[in-house]
């Protein structure tokens, strides 16, 4: 569910005429509801009470600080994958107590950044990394609490860009061999071991795989409570997928991943940690696009925006699909047509969709993609030196740009000429 509906056949976002946001703020941008935002946290967070549970944002799939503030004060933790983001977590006014840091490769001037600022926990994937922390820990006179993140064999049933939790792919450290790595963690300086963490991709559709997953990691944390490993916290990762279409997907919703987790894991006497994010952030963010031009081509029409894969990169990227529609909405029975949907990027690639029914759309004209919210501002660049297009926030009938278009100046002035030339 969201909060972008058709009224009195305008698309809004909430309260706000998605129009009247693109006549102040100039096409693209992207556009994300504070209430959906909301409602997706709390529905995590009701689906895991009353088990003691922190709902982490994977900060990752939209990091504007503006909205990691809302979920902040909404009592999110979060969840960081980089200095930078840790930093966007902080100047966001979230806790360091309430930031877990996951990533296969974190620096060591990272660990540095997280131990001084405050950090709940790091999540850590390789033994390098372990003693990586040790030392910088113990150079640092302090104690880093971990979770060892886990690599559970489990095929995830996902798009292979974005599944994590089989032995071939790079995250994790292989269940196998988790117990030895616990023993080894337990034996070095400046490392205090929490609990456990696992993470096995991303839009993920059926409940199976986190179900093989979880059950796996609790006869884990099983056996390192019996080699006497104080087991407090197990990190659930994050993963469950969104629907992309409003037609034929109906991926499990939270409270079914929550009866699952309380179902398997309920007994444990854990707090639970998840690291959701596309599922908080996903169908909560809009991409609004200007028509530039129709195009008659050869058998197609393509329908060339302003909008273009560096802005969403997800359909070139993923071959993913997004649900595109007019800003003002068509009447019933008013006639469609097949478009090729595309950017004015110089790429083949650069294309949203193909063979498209929409209503027989002009230049001039207004579309929104659904479900932008998450992996879309965030991968932005500015090939083609395109700007990074505006972020706005809607909250009620009150809207801001919460990240505003830089001007060409501000682009071209970032590089700079060497005197020799
Ligand atoms: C990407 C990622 C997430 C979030 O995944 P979603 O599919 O957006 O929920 C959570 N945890 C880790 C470690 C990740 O890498």
């Amino acid at each position: 569910m969201d909060h972008f509906q058709y009224s009195g056949g305008m698309l809004h976002a909430e309260d706000v005429s998605v129009s009247e946001i693109a006549a102040q703020v100039g096409t693209p941008f992207y556009v994300y509801s504070a209430a959906t935002l909301t409602r997706h946290f709390q529905l995590f967070s009701e689906a895991l009470s009353p088990m003691p549970h922190l709902v982490c944002f994977a900060i990752k799939s939209l990091s504007n600080v503006a909205v990691l503030k809302l979920l902040g004060q909404l009592g999110a933790g979060m969840d960081v994958v980089s200095g930078g983001e840790y930093l966007r977590a902080k100047a966001a006014g979230v806790p360091g107590d309430r930031i877990v840091f996951s990533g296969v490769g974190k620096t060591r001037d990272e660990m540095r950044m997280a131990l001084t600022g405050g950090i709940r926990q790091f999540n850590v994937e390789s033994e390098p990394e372990l003693l990586a922390l040790s030392a910088v820990a113990t150079e640092l006179g302090t104690t880093a609490p971990i979770a060892i993140r886990v690599n559970p064999d489990v095929d995830a049933k996902t798009h292979e860009k974005i599944a994590t939790g089989k032995s071939e792919n790079k995250f994790g450290i292989p269940i196998a061999k988790a117990r030895a790595a616990y023993a080894q963690a337990a034996s070095l300086p400046g490392i205090k071991v929490v609990g456990v963490d696992v993470h096995i991709g991303s839009q993920l559709t059926d409940l199976a795989p986190f179900e093989a997953a979880f059950t796996k990691v609790r006869e884990l944390a099983l056996q390192l409570r019996a080699d006497g490993h104080q087991i407090t916290r197990l990190d659930l990762g994050g993963g469950l997928g969104i629907p992309y279409t409003r037609s034929n997907e109906a991926p499990p919703l939270p409270v079914d991943y929550g009866t699952m987790v309380k179902r398997v894991l309920g007994d444990l006497d854990v707090e639970i940690e998840i690291e959701p994010g596309r599922l908080i952030s996903g169908n909560s963010g809009l991409l609004v696009s200007e028509v530039i031009y129709v195009k008659n081509g050869e058998g197609r029409d393509f329908l060339i925006l302003d909008a273009a894969m560096n802005d969403l990169v997800r359909p070139s990227m993923y071959g993913a699909h997004h649900d595109i529609i007019p800003v003002i909405e068509g009447t019933p029975g008013s006639p469609t047509q097949p478009f090729d949907v595309v950017g004015p990027v110089c790429e083949t690639g650069d294309t949203f969709a193909k063979g498209r029914d929409l209503p027989l759309l002009a230049a001039g004209d207004l579309v929104a993609f659904r479900s932008a919210g998450a992996y879309g501002a965030v991968m932005a660049s500015e090939y083609n030196t395109r700007p990074l297009i505006p972020e706005v926030l809607v909250q009620g009938d009150q809207f801001a740009v919460i990240r505003a278009r830089p001007t060409f100046d501000e682009i071209i002035s970032r590089d700079s000429i060497p005197e020799w030339l």
